[in-house]
C-alpha cells in the first residue's frame, strides 16, 4: 500500500471495517457486544472481468463460514455489479444464487442492494426469483427513484423485504427525484406503506425525522422494524436506539475497493455540512 493510501486508510476507518475478514468480524464482534447487529459489506463494484466476480463470490463464501464460527450476529450485502451484472445477467444471477444457497444453509440473511437506476429491473427480477427460492434474501429500495412505490408494492406483493433508503446514486432528470424536499417525501410515502402492507422491513436512513417518524408508526401500527445505519454515522444515535430496545444494524463494509466507497461517505458528509451551515445562517 501507497503512502498515499495508507494515509487515507486512517482517515477511512471510520466508515469500513477494515481490509480483511479478520479485520471486519473483530469490528462486527465489538458492535455486536454493543448490542447492534450487522451487515457486512465486501466493497467492490462494476466489475467487468468475471474473474473479479468468481474471486468476490468466493470471498463472501468465506466471509459466511467466519461468521457463522465466530457466531456473528448479522446478514450480508451484495453489490449486483460486484458479481457480474455489468458483464451479463446470467453471470450475475449465478453467482447471486451460489452465495444464497451458501448463507441459507448457514441461516444469514442476504440483501441485495441497490446501484445505479439502469441496474433496478435487472436487480429486482434476480431477486424476485431467488425470493421464490429462499426466505432469507431481502432488496435495497431508493425513495429517491419515482418508480419506487410501484417497485416496493410488486415486492411486498409477492412476501419480499425491503430496505428503505434515500439513494445514493447521481440524480436523472424525469427518473430520480431532484431535491432534498421530493426524496424525503418520498421516502415517508414509502415507509408509510410499507408499515400498512409489510411486517418485516428495514429503516436505513440517519436522518432524525425519518427514524421519529417510524417509530411513531411503530406505535400506531403495533409494528417493530429494523433501523439500519452505516458505520461511522450517528453512532451514538444507533446506540441510543439500542437502549431504546430498537432492532439496530450498522452496515459494515470492508476490503481492498475502500477509496469510492469512502469518497461517496465524504461527499455526503460535506453536502450535510452543507445544509447545516445555510440553516444557521439563515
Ligand atoms: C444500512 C444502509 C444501507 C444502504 N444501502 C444503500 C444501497 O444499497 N443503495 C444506495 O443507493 N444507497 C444506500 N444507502 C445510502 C443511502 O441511500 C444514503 O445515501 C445515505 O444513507 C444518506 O442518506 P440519509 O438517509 O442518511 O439522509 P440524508 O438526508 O442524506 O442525511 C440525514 C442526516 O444524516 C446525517 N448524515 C448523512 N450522511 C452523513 C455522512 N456521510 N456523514 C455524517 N453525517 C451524515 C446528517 O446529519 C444528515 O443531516 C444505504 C444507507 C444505509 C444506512
Amino acid at each position: 500500500m501507497s503512502f498515499v493510501n495508507k494515509a487515507g486508510m486512517i482517515f477511512a476507518r471510520k466508515w469500513i471495517g477494515g481490509i480483511t475478514i479478520s479485520d471486519v468480524l473483530a469490528v462486527c464482534k465489538n458492535l455486536n457486544n454493543h448490542g447492534e447487529h450487522v451487515i457486512i459489506n465486501y466493497l467492490g463494484e462494476d466489475y467487468t472481468d468475471e474473474l473479479k466476480t468468481k474471486s468476490s463470490t468466493g470471498k463472501y463464501v468465506c466471509l459466511i463460514r467466519e461468521m457463522k464460527k465466530l457466531k456473528i450476529n448479522g446478514d450480508i450485502a451484495l453489490k449486483p455489479t460486484q458479481l457480474g451484472l455489468r458483464i451479463n445477467y446470467g453471470m450475475f444471477l449465478s453467482n447471486y444464487e451460489k452465495i444464497v444457497n451458501y448463507a441459507d444453509r448457514h441461516r444469514i440473511r442476504v440483501w441485495l442492494d441497490m446501484e445505479d437506476y439502469m441496474l433496478v429491473d435487472d436487480t429486482i427480477r434476480a431477486y424476485l426469483h431467488e425470493l421464490k427460492l429462499h426466505k432469507n434474501v431481502g432488496i435495497c429500495i431508493q425513495s429517491k427513484l419515482k418508480r419506487s412505490t410501484d417497485d416496493i408494492r410488486r415486492i411486498t406483493g409477492k412476501g419480499g423485504m425491503i430496505r428503505l433508503v434515500k439513494g445514493a446514486y447521481p440524480a436523472r432528470s424525469g427518473i430520480t427525484y431532484l431535491n432534498k424536499w421530493d426524496i424525503d417525501t418520498s421516502y415517508i410515502h414509502c415507509m408509510k406503506y410499507l408499515f400498512k402492507h409489510s411486517n418485516r422491513f428495514m429503516i436505513a436512513t440517519h436522518d432524525d425525522s425519518m427514524i421519529d417518524l417510524a417509530r411513531d408508526l411503530e406505535i400506531d401500527y403495533n409494528k417493530s422494524v429494523m433501523f439500519a445505519m452505516l458505520k461511522g454515522i450517528r453512532g451514538k444515535l444507533a446506540l441510543q436506539l439500542v437502549s431504546d430496545k430498537e432492532n439496530v444494524y450498522i452496515y459494515v463494509p470492508f476490503g481492498e475497493d475502500w477509496v469510492e466507497y469512502s469518497a461517496r461517505r465524504l461527499k455526503e458528509l460535506e453536502h450535510s455540512l452543507l445544509i447545516l451551515r445555510s440553516i444557521i445562517s439563515g
